[in-house]
């Protein structure tokens, strides 16, 4: 502000021009950028969004004979479709200029490097790898990659933490929630609608049978739903410059967080088995059927 009057006064008005980026009128002092990057910073928002590596959607998930998980070895795994959600959002908001950066984090073991590859095709700026080796990310659960984040978005200076509504592997529903805790931030969870306000946000979220709209100042933590956005797919010459662009790697151990576990899993068992359908010749034939079966 001091900046904008200084240049205000000691520039003649002839001087002044438009600045294309910011869409601002500025004067063409040599300390305008001053007041450019002054008035631009205030406004944009960093944004950190949570990228997990899942099995895809699409696979058959089988239960190790121990019953004790699911069987990872060999299986196809891509980024947890929620977190395309969130991803999107955030370069929508980057491309609006109401961010000016994102950065993807994913925590897992050394293959969660390719979601954040992915997101950073799909526009994230750079990404954060935290490290877990396989053994011990079974273990990891949503309280512990919320401290991570929660870190995560301190050290980086994040204005929003945007992650998925829930992961599709352990549907756990948590780490949104606890996230905003951690950092005692207001939340939005189930975003079906972003708008940036000057005061912060306004969010429509999807509830039982209907949308809530709530507005919330910044920094806040958010989770995206099913239809906040239709998620960009990276092409090829956008997955060829993610490459290149920074991937920090650190470990919780780096950021202070114990992932001693704190629940233990006793069992995980497959779904019931269906049984199979059986045609019958007409209605006679179907009453009788469900009397024999005790169901009329
Ligand atoms: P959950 O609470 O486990 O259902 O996960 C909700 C959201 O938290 C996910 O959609 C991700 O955005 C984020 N998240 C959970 N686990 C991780 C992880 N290991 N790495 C990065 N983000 C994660």
């Amino acid at each position: 502000m001091i900046s904008l009057l200084f240049n205000s006064v000691a520039t003649p008005f002839w001087k002044w021009q438009r600045c294309g980026k910011y869409n601002l009128w500025t004067p063409n002092h040599p300390l305008s950028f001053l007041t450019i990057s002054a008035v631009a910073r205030k406004k944009m928002a960093r944004v950190l969004v949570g990228v997990k590596r899942v099995i895809d959607y699409a696979v058959k998930v089988r239960v190790k004979p121990e019953k004790n998980g699911v069987v990872t070895q060999g299986v196809k795994h891509s980024m947890n479709p929620f977190d395309e959600i969130a991803v999107e959002e955030a370069v929508k908001m980057k491309e609006k200029k109401l961010a000016s950066e994102v950065i993807a984090v994913s925590v897992g073991p050394t293959q969660s490097q390719e979601v954040i590859r992915t997101a950073l095709a799909m526009g994230a700026d750079r990404g954060v790898h935290v490290e877990v080796p396989a053994a011990e990310y079974d273990l990891l659960q949503p309280i512990h990659v919320s401290k991570i984040l929660a870190k995560l978005a301190l050290d980086e200076k994040a204005d929003l933490v945007i992650l998925g509504k829930q992961a599709i592997d352990d549907d756990a529903n948590q780490t949104a929630q606890m996230t905003a805790a951690v950092l005692d931030w207001p939340q939005g969870t189930f975003c079906n609608k972003v708008e940036k306000t000057d005061a912060g946000l306004t969010i429509a979220r999807e509830i039982d049978g209907g949308l809530e709209t709530i507005k919330t100042k910044l920094p806040a933590v958010l989770s995206a739903d099913l239809r906040l956005n239709t998620p960009r797919y990276a092409t090829l010459p956008n997955i060829m410059k993610a490459k290149k662009k920074p991937l920090k790697k650190v470990t919780p151990k780096d950021l202070g967080v114990d992932t001693t576990p704190r629940i233990e899993i006793i069992s995980v068992e497959d779904p019931p088995v269906r049984q199979a359908g059986a045609v019958v010749a007409d209605v006679d034939a179907l009453v009788a059927k469900l009397k024999a079966g005790g169901h009329i």
